[in-house]
């Protein structure tokens, strides 16, 4: 193969979302496997055969008792409990890093929970990292990231703006790249939930945007499609909360973007009226 083809194959598998390495050895799938060799008559086995010689099996770890093993780490498989201990983003952040029970955790590189301003009135919600932000560790920082940044500033808001009143908070309802960007499962979707929930209860937003259709039907509870939920404002315990188009999408059907604008002018007509 010329490195011009492996050049566009290696694209190729990556466009697929095959961009994870998982083993050290290259295997080429594209060459046929040796036959398999005719399986040995079955001998009758002498009951000391090579796999019943106690030197050829591992020993069996000892019995432990997780929870009595490390009390630092009780009880990191509950989402809902971890969470409700979290007075700080900071402790949300850290009860991510040990919650033990999420599977996407195991394939992904960084966990990815939030970024921008702290004190921002305003919290956007996306749906889940992507490749760019499993290498960074940050919310929105590939080519949808780069959109909404400029879709941000289009109505005087940057996520890392200084005065908190021009600044956003930002981050997803899933915390660990899916592989190959799959759709998280609703059990994935419901082990990050209680992290995002207590996120919102201890940042207060003023107003939350949600990015797609995924944050806003998790966090209003209505399963129609974005189409039909972007542009209102809903109520989520008392924050208001406004459904718009996720950027991503907005990339494909860029003729869509005229809704989002409106969208985001009916933000900055609500942070307007706060400001006088
Ligand atoms: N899409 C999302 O929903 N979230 C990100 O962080 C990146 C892309």
């Amino acid at each position: 193969m010329r490195a011009a083809e492996a050049a566009a194959a290696i694209e190729w598998l990556v466009e697929m979302g095959a961009d994870e390495i998982i083993g050290a050895e290259p295997v080429n799938r594209l060459v046929a496997p040796p036959p398999q060799a005719a399986p040995a008559p079955q001998a009758v086995r002498p009951a000391t055969s090579a796999l019943a010689r106690p030197s050829l099996i591992r020993p069996a770890a000892p019995a432990t008792d997780m929870r009595a093993a490390t009390p630092a780490s009780a009880g990191n498989s509950d989402a809902a409990a971890l969470a409700a201990q979290c007075a700080t983003l900071a402790d949300i952040e850290q009860a991510l890093m040990r919650y033990d029970a999420c599977p996407l955790k195991k394939t992904a590189t960084n966990l990815c929970f939030a970024d921008g301003n702290p004190d921002a009135p305003v919290m956007l919600i996306g749906e889940a990292p992507g490749r760019d932000e499993d290498i960074q560790g940050k919310p929105f920082v590939g080519r949808s990231g780069q959109l909404l940044d400029r879709m941000l500033k289009a109505i005087g808001l940057a996520r890392h703006n200084e005065k908190p009143e021009e600044a956003v908070y930002i981050s997803n309802v899933i915390f660990w790249r899916p592989p190959g960007n799959r759709t998280p499962t609703d059990q994935e979707t419901l082990m990050c939930l209680p992290f995002l929930k207590r996120a919102i209860e201890i940042k207060k937003p003023r107003y939350i945007v949600c990015l797609g259709a995924t944050p806003t039907q998790r966090l209003i509870g209505k399963s129609e499609g974005i189409l039909k939920l972007r542009g209102r404002w809903f109520d989520f315990g008392g924050i208001p909360l406004l459904a718009t188009l996720h950027p991503a999408y907005l990339l494909r059907q860029p003729a869509q973007k005229r809704l989002a604008w409106r969208d985001l002018l009916s933000l900055q007509q609500k942070l307007k009226a706060d400001a006088h």
